[in-house]
């Protein structure tokens, strides 16, 4: 099972000025076995819900409710989140320097199942992950996110979304900066992901391209911290078309 439930959730971010709300509400609910993407104009807090879901410790909950199969992940650490089987894929991912991919890899392993995978079928996993990323062996080698290309950075996510197996997986803009090539590698990487039995996925996206490729089940509009607008793939064609104007209009 792995059933996602975010009620009426409000979040405010630490800024300067002191905090200001971001998410005004936000409800939604990814059962077993769906897709869903999230689209909407820049600033509209699509970063936002996924830092919160992850525990970002910048973004403060001030209302509502997150749950994974009716657990309260609010509760979690983030460290207990990921335990729990959310993973979060991000637009900006740190350096890690002088921490090898195959190191990384290893540690979130670790942690995410309470031992160390063993070593012999890991060290095959991780070379078929990357493979399938066309990603070659040397990249294990290599130091988490330094001097990584757009292009690899994605695909590493997605080596990392592939070997950590999550319930939920939330991917924030993980088609910017693609080519076409890497846009569909790092899309068949997802549906090998969500056609597994009892996975989810939240596919968070400024752009319809990517949509082509991972067709959802359900699309939402999201302007101004909540859900605007939800409904098909029809909808996703429909902004494709229109732009955000109407919703952004109907928001002023
Ligand atoms: P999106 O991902 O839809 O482009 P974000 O969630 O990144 O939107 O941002 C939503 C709003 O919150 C923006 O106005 C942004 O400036 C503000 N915001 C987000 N994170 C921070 C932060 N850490 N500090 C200050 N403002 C922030
Ligand atoms: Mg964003
Ligand atoms: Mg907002």
């Amino acid at each position: 099972m792995s059933k996602l439930v975010i009620t009426d959730l409000h979040v405010t971010v630490d800024t300067e000025d002191g905090p200001k709300e971001i998410l005004k509400g936000v409800t939604l609910t990814i059962d077993d076995n769906e897709t869903h993407a999230i689209m909407g104009p820049n600033g509209s807090g699509k970063s936002t819900l996924a830092y919160s879901i992850a525990g970002h410790p910048k973004y403060t909950v001030t209302g509502g409710s997150v749950t994974l199969d009716g657990q309260d992940v609010l509760a979690m650490s983030v460290d207990e989140r990921a335990r729990a089987g959310l993973f979060l894929a991000m637009q900006y991912p740190v350096e890690v320097p002088g921490v090898s991919v195959a190191n990384f890899l290893r540690t979130a392993k670790t942690a995410i199942d309470g031992e160390a995978p063993k070593l012999r079928t890991w060290v095959k996993d991780v070379n078929g992950a990357l493979e399938r990323l066309n990603l070659d062996s040397t990249f294990s080698q290599r130091s988490v996110n330094e001097g990584f290309s757009g292009g690899e950075k994605k695909r590493h996510e997605i080596a990392q979304l592939e070997l950590l197996d999550p319930k939920v997986a939330i991917l924030d803009e993980t088609d910017s900066g693609l080519d076409i090539d890497a846009l569909k590698i790092v899309s068949e990487g997802v549906n090998r992901f969500r056609q597994q039995e009892g996975k989810g996925v939240l596919l968070i996206t400024h752009y319809t391209r990517i949509l082509r490729y991972i067709e959802p089940d359900h699309v939402h509009v999201f302007v101004d911290g909540k859900v605007a607008e939800s409904g098909g793939r029809e909808l996703a064609e429909q902004l494709e078309a229109e732009g955000y104007d109407r919703f952004l209009k109907a928001n002023a």
